[in-house]
């Protein structure tokens, strides 16, 4: 595998790309994004001027787009990168999308004799940052085999989850769980504080007791209580309140296509639709601490 074409260089695909680098692999790039691209340039990737470009000599793709549209507009149709890809080439496709969605670039792929696998990733910016993402992987077991050098330079937990879809499946049940967690932690600490607490304190005993989670281990909400989280930061970077808002509507899909009951990812649902509807969308999902605080 020589040359590796990365479509999409925002919050979570700039670093990853980054890692593919600094891993040794030979990287052309492209963003809708002009400064992105140039942004890795001077990292040592090729600049491309279009996703078309970007794949020109490459055996490999890696795209990290945000939603479903995005994706099958990339590699989907004529001018799709489907139609410009060589038989036997390999695409990572790393965004969370819907699962009918994933399946139908899958289709498409193997129509064409290329071999494609649905990786969306959980680790969020840090993450992506570190190399340490968890990947969750749809598709054939041998084409995981064929990519996982390419993987192991982006993340730490590459997890097989069966066949094509199942890697966005299992990505929204996990958004699911995160989204409820940094609402329950969101409450608690609106209304610890308010009951006279200091937020860092109660932070602190719910890290260590068991209210303990995800959230307050690597992402408090209550700004200043973690120096390097989004609330820190003016909700800044991070993970986008209306991608999450994307998730839990896939979720509940899922739900609604398998007649499963899920009232706290509904309740999620609605209470990030309202923040989208507050004009918080593109602030970091933990911005939903304002809906509890005067
Ligand atoms: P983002 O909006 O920061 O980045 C998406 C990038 O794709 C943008 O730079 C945009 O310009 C580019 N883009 C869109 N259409 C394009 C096209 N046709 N060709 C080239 N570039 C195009 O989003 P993100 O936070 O990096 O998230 C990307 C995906 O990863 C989403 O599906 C999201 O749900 C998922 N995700 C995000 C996080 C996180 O913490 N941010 C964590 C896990 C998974």
């Amino acid at each position: 595998m020589n040359k590796i074409a990365f479509i999409g260089l925002g919050h979570m695909g700039l670093p990853m790309a980054r890692n593919l680098l600094k891993a040794g692999f030979n990287l052309s790039v492209f963003d809708l994004l002009q400064a992105a691209v140039e942004d890795l340039a001077k990292d040592g990737a090729q600049a491309a001027s279009s996703a078309v470009d970007a794949v020109q000599g490459a055996d490999v793709v890696v795209s990290m787009l945000p939603a479903s549209r995005h994706v099958e507009g990339l590699y989907l149709g004529d001018n799709g990168l489907l139609a410009a890809l060589k038989p036997g080439s390999l695409v990572l496709e790393c965004s969370t999308i819907a699962p009918e969605s994933a399946r139908k670039v899958h289709q498409a792929a193997q129509a064409r004799g290329i071999e494609l696998l649905d990786a969306p990733v959980s680790g969020g910016t840090a993450g992506a940052a570190a190399g340490t993402l968890t990947f969750m992987i749809g598709g054939a077991a041998s084409t995981l085999e064929k990519a996982r050098t390419i993987f192991e330079a982006m993340g730490k937990n590459i997890f097989h989850a069966g066949p094509d879809g199942a890697g966005q499946v299992a990505k929204v049940c996990n958004n699911q769980v995160l989204a409820v967690q940094m609402i329950a932690t969101a409450e608690a600490m609106a209304m610890g504080v308010a009951n006279g607490l200091e937020p860092a304190v109660l932070a602190e005993i719910m890290r260590q007791s068991s209210g303990g989670n995800w959230t307050l281990e690597k992402y408090n909400p209550w700004p200043g209580v973690m120096e390097n989280a989004p609330a820190s930061k003016g909700y800044s970077g991070g993970f986008m309140a209306e991608l999450m808002t994307k998730d839990l509507g896939l979720a509940q899909e899922a739900a609604q296509a398998s007649g499963s009951s899920t009232p706290m990812g509904a309740l999620a649902l609605q209470l990030y639709r309202l923040l989208l509807k507050q004009g918080k969308g593109k602030q970091d999902f933990s911005v939903v601490q304002q809906l509890f605080v005067e």
